[in-house]
Parts: C-alpha cells; structure tokens; sequence
C-alpha cells in the first residue's frame, strides 16, 4: 500500500504529540483542534492507537465501573434541552419522590455484587439548598459511606453555597458529577434557565471543599468540534478527577429528538481527542454509549476510555451488566470485582438493574 505525504506527515504528528503525552507532556489548544478536525479514515485508527497507549501508561489495565440511582425523578423545572426529565418538555419520562432508605441500599447492593466501585445519587431538580433534602442525602450519603459497600457519589444538582458543599463533604461524598455539558459558546443553545457560569460556580464550591469533581458533557447536540475541543480543555483547567462522556441519544418529545446521532467513528475520535488533552482523568463512557456505538462499543476502550457506566441510565436503557462485564474480559481487561475475593466470574443473572424512574 502506498503512503502519500500527506498520510506520513499526520502519521508523524499524531506519535510526536503520543509520545509528548507519555512523557507528562500535554497537548496545546490549537493542536487539540487539529486532532478533533481529523477526518481521514485512516489517521482516526492512528489516534486511537495512539490513546490506547495512553490510557495504558495512566490507567493500566483495570477499569473503573460505575453506576447511578435515580434518588428523585422527573419534573425539573430547568429546559435543558436534551433532557427528557424536565418538566418544560412533553417527554414521557417517569416521575417520583424522593426514594426511601431502603431502596438506595438495594441499589447498592446490587452495585457491589456486580463489582461497581461507585454508586452516584442522582436527582433531577434545579440546585440543592439547606433543608429536608439536604439533610436526607447526606444521611444517604453517610449510610453508604459507612456501609463500605461502594463509593459514595452525588450528583444533586446545583450548588449556591459552600456550606451546602461542606456538608457533602462531611457526610462522606467523595466525587460529585456536576457535567458543564458543553462549550461555554454552545451552552446557551442547551439550557436558557441557568448558565455555563452557575455550573462552573457549583465546581468550584466542590473543589474548595475538598470533594473530587466529576464533570464532563454530552455530545452530539448540535456543537461544533471547536465546541468539543473547549470543554476538553474547559475540564482540564478546573481539573476534572474524571469526565463522563455521553453521546446524544435523542429522545422524543425533547428539542433535540431529531438531532442525528453521531457516527461510531465520530464517537471514538471524541474519546481519543479527550483523552490526548486529559491523560490522568478517569474517562467514562456513559450514555448512548450502546445505542450510538453499535459493534464498535469495545472500541472505547482503544480511543482510551478507563472507566464504564455500567446499569441503566437516567431514562434509557443501557445493555446489560453482564454483557459489559463479558465485553472487559474478552478484551483481557479487569474491573474492581475481578479481583481475589470480589465477583471473579461474570454472573449470569447480572441482568441490568431497573430503569431508576427518570434524567
Ligand atoms: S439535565 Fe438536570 S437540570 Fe437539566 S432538565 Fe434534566 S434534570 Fe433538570
């Protein structure tokens, strides 16, 4: 096969910038752009080997499995336009109160015996002020906590105070996910009820408490790949611990249910181009991960994805658990419960857990 100049000199740049990164070395903003606007087939399958070495050399083989519970679902009076929890758009999502004790320590039960080191309470509402609610998550929080069972994470929504990201902290939230979504530029075209700024805020009251943020976007909506390569760096500078990528998977009755999801290819780009600008972050594949990826869903793993949503999401199915846990070890990957003592073989009744009532 013959190799034009062109192919070598791309070829040449993506392994000076590859090795760059495994030396400790990071990627500059007008490099990032050149890699999310690669287009040719083939330097697509360069980048990704090329962040498949990456997450190697910074994640090793083991990847980080999480999952989340929908603690209350449905009716937030924000318009983000993607979402089929908010009480703006006609979407028929589920809705409930606030679940009861019980049921988020069946969910982590549940979490631990598929070998998921991080359960996240999520809620769909606006911002978490001082009051009843409050005081139930953190009482959640610290149950889970001293249970030992998984990692306790929140994603509650906004936070207006540090006194109310102190109180996280105290009660044992150790990773709060509070996503910016998208660019800066873009956000308005998401969400008209809060800005990009109130969600940066939020980061900040975290990080000054001490809790580790977990923050990323969703892609697909709309964005351009300038979009795309400035919440990449957006993350690095608030120093994200991990980024939850998710692809849009449109849902009927939101503003973006007729957006054409992104291609598999596409996808895979994104992760490897987030993985170049943020080689120690935990990257997550969460949402539309099954649906928009198809067959190339082990794939992520190659454009450098470390860690897995794992379960249903907010309001979509995911495949399940056991299908994940087969898909780590064909590819010879391991995860917090493949390990002496933990749930070394895949449980066959692994099915995944119920569709948490709504995001
Ligand atoms: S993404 Fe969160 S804040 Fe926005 S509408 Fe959905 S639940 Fe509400």
């Amino acid at each position: 096969m013959s190799v034009t100049l062109i192919d070598a000199a791309a070829h040449r740049r993506i392994a000076e910038l590859g090795q760059r990164v495994l030396a400790g070395g990071g990627v500059t903003r007008a490099e990032g752009e050149w890699l999310f606007a690669l287009a040719r087939p083939e330097d697509r399958l360069d980048l990704l080997v090329w962040a498949n070495r990456i997450r190697e050399h910074f994640h090793g083989r083991r990847v980080r499995l999480c999952s989340i519970v929908n603690v209350k679902a449905g009716g937030c009076p924000e318009d983000c336009r993607f979402c089929a929890q908010s009480a703006v758009h006609a979407a028929d999502s589920p809705r409930h109160a606030l679940l009861e004790a019980d049921e988020v320590r069946e969910a982590a039960r549940e979490a631990q015996a598929q070998g998921v080191a991080a359960l996240g309470l999520v809620a769909a509402w606006r911002d978490l002020r001082e009051g009843p609610a409050l005081d139930q998550m953190c009482a959640r929080l610290t149950e889970l906590k001293q249970s030992g069972q998984v990692r306790p994470d929140a994603s509650l929504g906004m936070i207006r105070s540090q006194k109310v990201a102190d109180r996280l902290k105290a009660a044992g939230c150790e990773c709060y996910n509070h996503n910016l979504e998208t660019s800066r530029r873009f956000f308005s075209q998401v969400c008209t009820t809060h800005t990009y700024e109130d969600r940066v805020r939020t980061l900040h009251y975290l990080k000054q408490a001490g809790i580790r943020i977990c923050s990323g976007g969703i892609l697909g909506m709309g964005e351009t790949r300038e979009d795309r390569c400035d919440l990449a760096f957006a993350l690095r500078e608030l120093g994200a611990h991990t980024v939850p990528l998710n692809f849009l998977n449109p849902i009927a009755g939101t503003p973006f249910a007729r957006l054409t999801p992104l291609a598999p290819m596409e996808i895979l780009q994104i992760i490897a181009c987030f993985r170049f600008i943020l080689p120690q972050s935990e990257i997550t594949i969460a949402g539309g991960r099954a649906v928009n990826l198809r067959d190339l869903q082990s794939w992520i793993f190659m454009a450098g994805a470390s860690a897995l949503m794992v379960g249903n999401y907010l309001t979509t199915a995911n495949q399940p658990v056991a299908k994940d846990l087969q898909m780590l070890k064909d590819l010879g990957l391991s995860w917090r419960g493949d390990e002496p003592g933990g749930p070394r073989a895949v449980p066959a009744s692994a099915a995944a857990p119920p569709v948490p009532a709504a995001a």
